[in-house]
This record gives structure tokens, C-alpha cells and sequence, in this order.
């Protein structure tokens, strides 16, 4: 079985290879499908935008298509930055951004989650939706110098690290990608 990944980071084209090919399943790039075209997220959730990447790729090269959407989602900014978490401010200003609103929130209210929605679309419309979640809460400042994006703000307790303080191997493994891609396989495989 073939799927094409409906995305042009190159991590996550390698996250999900390692993933499936150990279910059989080869994994394309959008330049290997074939795909020229242009993705517009217009959703309003993680799980709409993780729909229209696929349709979109889906729909261009005939393939079955995966993909995913994620983002930070802090409580006490009534779930900012969300869907917009890669266009919340200008390169290098996002993280100091949401320091700057939770200022004078304390500890007990800085609550806050990863969320990754994967999306699978089959060309005869099938499609299959998975949910990957990851709890933690926002420190006051940067911690870390591993990881990416809001990184170095986001503390998990369990772990009393931040996602910037993890080795990758740790990251990869309680990630909110990694759930939502881990039940995303358990899916796949009811389908296969
Ligand atoms: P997308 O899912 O590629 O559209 O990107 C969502 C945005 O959410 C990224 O650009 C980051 O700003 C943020 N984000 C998603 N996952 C993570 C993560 O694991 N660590 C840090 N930031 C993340």
C-alpha cells in the first residue's frame, strides 16, 4: 500500500516513513506523487486543516493521503494560539508572545496542551481522523535548547522537563504526533 504524506516538512516525512513502512506501507513525498499544487488552510480545527492537506493531495495525485495539523493550545488565552500557533507572530517572536499574555497569570492556571490531528484520505472518500494529545503547562521563561517552535516554554510535569529539555527519543515517543500517529496506525491496520 502506498500513501502519499501531505506535507513539506522534511522531519515529519521521516517521522511517518519509519512509522509505516513497518506496517508495509510506502510512504511518498508530495514531489514523488507528483503534487505541484498549493495547500490553503482554511479550517477552523486541527482536524478540519489535517482534512483539507489530504483532500487536497488526495485529490491532485489519486493516492491516498496523510497528514497532519498541530498546534499549542493554552487555556488561559482561551485556547490561543491554536491553529494559528505557526502564524501567531513573526518568526522568533511567537514564544516571547505568549509569555507576554500569560504575565500575570500564575502557576496553577498556565495549563496548556500540544495537539496533533492526523488525517488519512482514501480516494474513494474514506476518511479517517486521529487525535494525539500531550499535557503540560507554560513556564515563565525558556527552558532548553533542544526541539523547535514553542519548545522551550512548554514543561511537563511527569517528565519535570520541557519539551526543549528532552532528548528527541523522548519527544518522539510521548509527543502529541506520536499518540495521534500511534492510533492512527492502530486505524490503518483495521483497514488493511
Ligand atoms: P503545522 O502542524 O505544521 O501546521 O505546524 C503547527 C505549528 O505548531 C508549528 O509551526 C509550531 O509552531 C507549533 N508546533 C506543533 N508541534 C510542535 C512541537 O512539537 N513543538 C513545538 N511547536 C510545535
Amino acid at each position: 500500500m502506498k500513501l502519499v504524506a501531505a506535507t513539506n516538512n522534511r522531519d515529519k516525512l521521516r517521522e511517518l516513513r519509519s512509522i509505516l513502512s513497518q506496517l508495509g506501507i510506502d510512504v511518498l513525498s508530495l514531489d514523488e506523487a507528483g503534487f505541484t499544487g498549493e495547500i490553503i488552510e482554511t479550517g477552523t480545527t486541527f482536524e478540519e486543516n489535517a482534512i483539507i492537506k489530504c483532500e487536497t493531495v488526495m485529490r491532485e495525485t489519486g493516492l491516498c493521503a496523510i497528514g497532519d495539523d498541530s498546534g499549542l493550545v493554552v487555556d488561559a488565552l482561551g485556547g490561543e494560539p491554536g491553529i494559528y500557533s505557526a502564524r501567531y507572530a513573526e518568526p522568533g517572536k511567537r514564544k516571547q508572545k505568549v509569555l507576554e499574555k500569560l504575565r500575570s497569570v500564575p502557576e496553577e492556571k498556565r495549563t496548556a496542551r500540544f495537539v496533533a490531528a492526523i488525517a488519512c484520505v482514501f480516494p474513494d472518500g474514506e476518511t479517517i481522523t486521529a487525535i494525539g494529545k500531550c499535557e503540560g503547562r507554560i513556564l515563565t521563561e525558556c527552558r532548553g535548547d533542544k526541539g523547535f517552535g514553542y519548545d522551550p516554554i512548554f514543561y511537563v510535569p511527569e517528565y519535570d522537563m520541557t519539551f526543549a529539555e528532552m532528548p528527541s527519543s523522548l519527544k518522539n515517543r510521548i509527543s502529541h504526533r506520536a499518540k495521534g500517529i500511534e492510533l492512527m496506525v492502530e486505524k490503518l491496520k483495521g483497514r488493511l
